[in-house]
């Protein structure tokens, strides 16, 4: 099968992971969402995690350098070498260069960047009745797609929780870091010709349907 590294960007809730669970299940390549990597690492108490946990609760942005290394490693670590998914990363210019130098590097280079776009109305919509399982970060909604059993995953059979940033003052808060800070990698990847944006306001059967649509094309024209 053809290399495919791939990049979903979106704002908050505009539903990248749920569109990346999807994704995983068709392609075989690692899914790294450096929000499941840095929410494992506050649970576990390692340093990245102490280091990560103030930004996150705030809902600021984590500082580039610790999620570049992030990044960096597992690019490094042989197991992404036929493609990659990423999900909420890079979030920054610099992160954007850090990951377009890492892969030059390694003689590499992306595929193509999956916009996934939302207003801030529906996301604020989707966030304050986002529930997300203890295991595995398996995401629901309590309206929109709601677990067979309430407060119940129904992978795994794990606790649902509300996230702490998920609270309508730090999803605003989030809201203008996004627009701030990465909206911006929306021209830069423009500029680049790997921008393909997706009305990510469909209803999520009809996104997977037009992802999946985009990256046959995409395996077609890389195989
Ligand atoms: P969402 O799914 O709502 O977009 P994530 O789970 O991806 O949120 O991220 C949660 C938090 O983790 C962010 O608000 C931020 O603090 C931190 N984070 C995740 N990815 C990055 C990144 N690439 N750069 C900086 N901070 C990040
Ligand atoms: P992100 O990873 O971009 O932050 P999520 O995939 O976690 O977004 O989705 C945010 C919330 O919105 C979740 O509760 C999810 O179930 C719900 N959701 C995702 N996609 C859609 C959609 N197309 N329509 C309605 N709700 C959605």
């Amino acid at each position: 099968m053809a290399e495919l590294n791939l990049i979903l960007l979106g704002p908050p809730g505009s539903g990248k992971g749920t569109q990346g669970e999807r994704l995983q299940e068709d392609l075989e390549f690692p899914y790294y969402a450096t929000g499941d990597i840095l929410r494992a690492a506050v649970k576990e108490g390692t340093e990245v995690g102490k280091a990560a946990k103030e930004y996150m609760d705030r809902g600021d942005l984590v500082p580039d350098e610790v999620i570049i290394g992030i990044i960096a490693d597992r690019l490094e670590s042989g197991e992404a070498d036929h493609g990659f998914i990423l999900d909420g990363f890079p979030r920054t210019v610099p992160q954007a260069e850090a990951l377009d130098s890492k892969l030059t590097d390694l003689g590499r280079a992306l595929t193509a960047v999956i916009l996934i776009d939302a207003d801030d109305e529906e996301i604020v919509r989707r966030l304050s009745g986002r529930r997300v399982c203890q295991e595995k970060g398996h995401v629901y909604h309590v309206e929109f797609n709601p677990p067979a059993e309430d407060g119940v995953c129904d992978v795994d059979g794990s606790e649902l929780y509300t996230r702490d940033d998920d609270k309508p003052e730090v999803v605003r808060h989030r809201l203008e870091q996004y627009h701030e800070k990465t909206a911006p990698l929306v021209d830069y990847y423009k500029k680049q010709g790997l921008l393909n944006q997706v009305d990510g306001a469909d209803d999520p059967d009809r996104v997977s349907e037009k992802i999946r649509t985009l990256v046959s094309t995409l395996s077609l024209e890389e195989g």
